[in-house]
């Protein structure tokens, strides 16, 4: 019943899958056409193989006995040596056939499900990448990883381990009994007479197999999240000295995982056993009764042979089948995975006839723009206006909304009412890529990645040049740190960047986007987190890099925000207050007294610094 109810589940899973891969399949058209035909000519002479001995035992060892069924007469006509001549050379072809047969099935089948694995792979590649942050935030980056690496691998591995042979063996089995019947129905039925009691043992066994199979995948998944986890947070692991405890519990995990690999590998070993017993029962019988027919003449002693070695052969497929049924359905549900990824559609995209974005001066307006994260409104109905090359801040306090507008300019998110302006147009006008190449950004923790310098600059404009790189590095005052690394431009980072100071990476952040030279700038927080210092060396480069550029820029600290063409204070996703630093000062609300708040916070810290330097001079 069991199995039953997972034919259910496993083949409409599998329809699903084999559909949604048809147009990768296709391609590889001419390659299975050509294994099927070969898997066809492996099955025909596995069929053939104890054929030449039957004639050797019933045409010239056993002559007497001749009732036979496979009439040949033409073989009669000829003597016993050339007879057994062209029998032994028969031999040799039908091995050789069946050899050649067999390389070109698996090799072929095996390269096109390769083929389409990888083609498949880049797909999903792509269309994850292209997956809107929305369906990012929630899904977990572990879990899409693996689905591009691992599922994928298992869907091959198992298509060309296990469901190929099996369909070749499930061929070669009707095969045999065809011929079996075919020769003496009697003597046919006997052989299937183990067939219940195999069934019954193969189920029952294969069940268990599955059971503990799934209980090691769920184990092994758990291990690889723990030493995720854990490498992600070396440095926390290693401050608070979990060390110790992680690895103990991470080893407790491992034996465990050991014991069910040694259970599943016994229980089928054993399985392997019961079966050969089986089969000589089985072989028993037929003898039993066969030798009976044979003296009676109603068969012939080679037709018992090919009974007998089609019986040894014929279970192999059934003990296959055991084994392999948990795989495959295993595999289909890695598959269904990597359909269900697919069949995401992102919710942000290109809408019909959008076109290429022409370069923009600059301009830009919300009007009533109002956005929600599933069902949590964040912004509520903003308008407002930015003239080209003018620079916006964006303050208030956390929570407020002022990322997610920003994310809404790159069209991260499209708003749920309102619209979003540049140079008049529609952003939903333009194709996404040409919109975003036109805008930069600096965020206050700006990932570099795992490459050199030069190319960590060069990702913001993919056709810079050496001296645009080298240009865009200088005015983000980055190019003499850059000189006095080891390898100067071709130094390679560590991931995220991690051997560069904090400002190292936000100035090279800067050359990135300088070397877009995008009308628009968006800074997120670029100076937060930095010493004194580094916090000087990083605002004169965002100046240069604003300059003359349509900028928003996110901030806490209010001096930064001062020479702001305009002030925008968010709070709870509406615009409060707005004006230049002057204005919102005049109005004297929440924007004045944060700033004087901020004042007075900054000038106690001085007074205190004083403080301790007097103390150190004395
Ligand atoms: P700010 O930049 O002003 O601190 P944000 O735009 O980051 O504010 O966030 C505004 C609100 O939206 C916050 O309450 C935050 O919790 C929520 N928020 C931000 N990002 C997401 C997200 N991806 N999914 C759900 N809620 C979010």
């Amino acid at each position: 019943m069991q199995a039953l109810e997972q034919a259910k589940t496993t083949l409409p899973g599998l329809w699903r899958i084999v559909q949604k891969f048809l147009p990768q399949i296709r391609k590889q058209r001419a390659l299975l056409t050509v294994s099927f035909l070969a898997l066809l000519a492996e099955t025909l002479m596995r069929l053939l193989e104890p054929w030449p001995l039957k004639f050797i035992f019933d045409r010239i060892i056993l002559p007497g006995f001749r009732v036979d069924a496979a009439g040949l007469p033409w073989l009669n006509g000829l003597n016993p040596m050339t007879l057994l001549t062209v029998l032994a050379l028969a031999l040799v072809a039908i091995a050789f056939l069946r050899g050649a047969a067999a390389y070109s099935s698996t090799a072929g089948m095996a390269i096109a499900a390769t083929h389409v694995m990888t083609d498949i792979r880049g797909n999903l590649y792509s269309h994850l990448q292209r997956l809107s942050l929305g369906f990012h935030n929630k899904a977990k980056s572990g879990d899409l990883i693996t689905r591009v690496t691992y599922d994928i691998e298992r869907l091959r591995e198992v298509t060309v381990v296990a469901a190929l042979p099996l369909f070749t063996n499930l061929l070669t089995l009707v095969g045999m009994l065809g011929v079996m019947f075919w020769l003496n129905w009697e003597l046919a039925l006997i052989s299937m007479a183990i067939f219940p009691i195999f069934l019954l043992s193969t189920v029952r066994i294969s069940k268990k197999i599955q059971k503990v199979a799934r209980k090691q995948r769920k184990r092994e998944g758990a291990m690889a999240a723990v030493a995720a986890e854990a490498m992600g947070a070396i440095k926390v692991v290693q401050a608070l000295s979990l060390e110790d405890m992680l690895e103990r519990s991470f080893a407790n995990q491992n034996q465990e995982s050991l014991k069910e690999g040694a259970q599943a590998q016994r229980l089928s070993a054993g399985l392997e056993r019961t079966v050969e017993v089986l089969v000589a029962i089985a072989t028993a019988l037929v003898l039993w009764r066969g030798v009976q027919l044979v003296l009676q003449g109603a068969v012939t002693p080679g037709d018992l042979l090919v009974f007998t070695t089609y019986l040894k052969v014929a279970f192999k497929p059934m003990r296959q089948l055991a084994k392999y049924t948990g795989q495959i359905s295993k595999a289909t549900a890695s598959g269904e995975r990597i359909v269900d990824l697919l069949d995401t559609i992102p919710d942000v995209r290109d809408l019909r006839g959008a076109t290429d974005a022409p370069p923009f001066r600059g301009a830009v307006r919300f009007e009533r723009v109002t956005f929600a994260y599933e069902n949590k409104d964040i912004l509520q109905g903003l308008n407002f206006k930015v003239q080209p090359g003018q620079h916006v801040a964006l303050v208030g306090p956390s929570g407020g909304g002022k990322s997610t507008l920003v994310s809404l300019l790159l069209r991260f998110y499209d708003p749920m009412e309102g619209k979003i302006l540049i140079d008049g147009h529609d952003l939903r006008e333009y194709k996404l890529n040409s919109l975003r190449q036109q805008i930069s950004i600096v965020l206050q923790d700006s990932v570099l990645f795992a490459t050199s310098i030069r190319e960590n600059i060069a990702y913001g404009n993919l056709n810079a040049s050496e001296d645009e790189i080298i240009a865009a590095a200088k005015l983000a005052n980055a190019h003499d740190f850059i000189l006095k690394l080891p390898q100067g431009y071709d130094t390679v980072l560590a991931e995220r960047g991690a051997t560069l100071s904090g400002g190292q990476r936000q100035r090279i952040a800067i050359a990135r986007a300088a070397v877009r030279k995008s009308p628009i700038v968006i800074l997120d927080e670029p100076t937060t987190g930095l010493d004194n210092a580094s916090e000087q060396a990083v605002s004169e480069a965002l100046q240069r890099l604003t300059q003359g550029r349509t900028t928003f820029l996110i901030s806490h600290n209010l001096k930064a925000v001062e020479q702001a063409d305009q002030i925008l204070y968010l709070e709870g996703g509406q615009i409060l207050e707005r004006g230049t630093h002057s204005e919102l000062m005049a109005q004297d609300n929440k924007y004045a007294h944060l700033y004087r708040l901020q004042t007075v916070h900054e000038r106690a810290l001085q007074t205190l610094e004083l403080e301790k330097g007097k103390t150190h001079a004395a």
